[in-house]
């Protein structure tokens, strides 16, 4: 029988006192948990419980402590990193090889932020004009950590480890749909001896409990990864208590395919860029830029490759794509394909589900002949559906590619180096890959130009975020 899943609030695993929800693997359909949801009460016990461990515990100001305890977690989380890989697998329908990738980053996080807060800290820093300066960083307080469903566990510690690192005490809401990883890294939390209070995990909907804590007076900080929409409402809310926020938000990432490169291996990471996790990742490169001379033979290359893409069972390791995370996600990239069909966009192949698999398994989807002002070529569609479309000059690509609202991520394919920096130097994105895609590295920023978002995680940036600056003057 499938479990109950509790609230983990100062230190205690309690029932949600609000409605029940169920988990459904998204690969079989079976129901693998049922959640008790949190009210806003209980959101409001979580905050208080924050509150009173950042002023009552030494979390605040003890490094060695936080050193200790994030280095156990990385410890705990290693020795138990194939259940953690299975537990993601399940929940969200990713393959199991991205589930294991996703631990392994988990672990690195927590160990980068460690040793960061031990090292001398770069950001610190001393003064002497007559008097002495004296510059440090302290935690903010108590932080709101609020998180979407499409790397439920790495997305989660790429908040969790520098919030804890800096000091500040959490209330975490994950996704409503896939909480697993993260309450058994509650666990791990708690074994690691975390004072209780200083990590509370609250579960449930977005407009109840993500609303209770967007609003709660107690809250100092909010860092939220998700929608554009979601974005703008939690910018606007947090403004009225003038609560601290970082957005990580959506993204219609352009990967730049210049004509000097071999065709086969730009299509690969083409591929790779857009349909790893199933096209359900922010920085997807859903908009692929070719250029002319080489248009016709990449589209038939990536409509050869994209139709033998192998769908199926995510715990098989031949899996390159596993299903949809929901029913209600794959209606919503449904309606963009047929918005764009009816826009008048061409399918070139995809966009129908493998029903012999299952309801959720959408097949890599990819549509040509495009115009520039379409949804499909503006909007984020958060699934495996891409665009292509040709260029003539480098300019015009660098054009096409920066015309979005969205500034989250970019790629870009030439064996000429010089253009290459030239070109990345010239894209409004946070994150830009030269003759890659999706590699993240914990040391380097993270986040969005434009309408992606505000603020940075991971490198010291992400540690920073969650940190208030402190001038201390010293007169002689
Ligand atoms: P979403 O905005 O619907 O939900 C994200 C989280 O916000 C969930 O936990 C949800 O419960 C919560 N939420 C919803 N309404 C809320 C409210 N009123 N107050 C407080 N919290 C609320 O997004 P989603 O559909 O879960 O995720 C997909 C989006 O996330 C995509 O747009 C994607 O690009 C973005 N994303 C961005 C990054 C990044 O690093 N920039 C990474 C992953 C995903």
């Amino acid at each position: 029988m499938a479990e109950y899943l509790k609230l983990f609030i100062d230190g205690k695993w309690i029932d949600g006192a609000a409605s029940v929800r169920s988990l459904m693997n998204p690969a079989t359909g079976e129901v693998i948990a049922h959640i008790r949801e949190a009210d806003a009460t209980q959101v409001h016990d979580a905050v208080m419980a924050a509150r009173t461990a950042f002023n009552e515990t030494n979390w605040a100001t003890d490094i060695k402590l936080r050193v200790q305890v994030l280095r156990k977690i990385a410890d705990l989380l290693e020795m138990s990193r194939d259940e953690f890989a299975c537990l993601e697998t399940r929940n969200t329908g990713k393959p199991l090889r991205e589930s294991e990738l996703d631990v392994a980053d988990s672990v690195s996080c927590f160990r980068y932020y460690a040793d960061l807060i031990e090292s001398k800290q770069p950001w610190q820093k001393e003064m002497w004009d007559g008097s002495k300066s004296r510059v440090v960083y302290e935690p903010i307080g108590v932080c709101g950590l609020i998180v979407p469903w499409n790397f439920p566990l790495l997305l989660g510690v790429w908040k969790l480890a520098p919030a804890l690192a800096a000091g500040n005490t959490i209330v975490f809401k994950p996704a409503e749909i896939t909480p697993l990883t993260l309450l058994k890294l509650g666990v791990l939390a708690q074994e690691s001896g975390i004072p209780d209070g200083v990590f509370n995990i609250v579960l449930g909907d977005g407009p109840v409990v993500g609303e209770a804590m967007i609003r709660h007076p107690d809250v100092d900080k909010i860092s939220f990864t998700g929608g554009s929409k979601t974005g703008k409402h939690i910018y606007t809310s947090c403004a009225e208590g003038l609560k601290r926020v970082s957005l990580e938000l959506g993204g219609k990432s352009p990967l730049l395919v210049f004509d000097d490169v071999d065709v086969d291996v730009s299509v690969d990471i083409a591929l790779f860029g857009a349909f790893f996790n199933q096209g359900q990742v922010c920085v997807a490169s859903s908009r692929i830029l070719v250029h002319e001379a080489i248009y016709h033979e990449f589209i038939e290359k990536l409509k050869h490759r994209a139709s033998g893409l192998k769908l199926g069972d995510p715990f098989d390791p031949e899996t390159e794509l596993g299903p949809i995370v929901s029913a209600t996600h794959l209606e919503k990239i449904n309606d963009c394909i047929r918005d764009a069909q009816v826009a008048g966009a061409t399918l070139l192949c995809g966009g129908t589900i493998a029903a012999e698999l299952g309801p959720l398994f959408l097949e890599p989807t990819v549509f040509v002949d495009v115009h520039q002002d379409m949804e499909i070529v503006q909007e984020e569609v958060f699934g495996p559906v891409i665009t292509v479309q040709p260029f003539a000059k480098e300019a015009d690509a660098v054009r096409l590619a920066n015309d979005t609202k969205y500034g989250l991520a970019a790629g870009v394919i030439t064996n000429d180096l010089i253009r290459a920096e030239r070109v990345a130097r010239l894209l409004r994105a946070g994150t830009v890959w030269l003759n890659g895609y999706h590699t993240p590295h914990v040391e380097a920023p993270w986040g969005g130009f434009k309408q992606s978002g505000i603020g940075r995680e991971l490198g010291p940036e992400g540690l920073t975020g969650y940190m208030e600056p402190k001038h201390i003057n010293i007169l002689p």
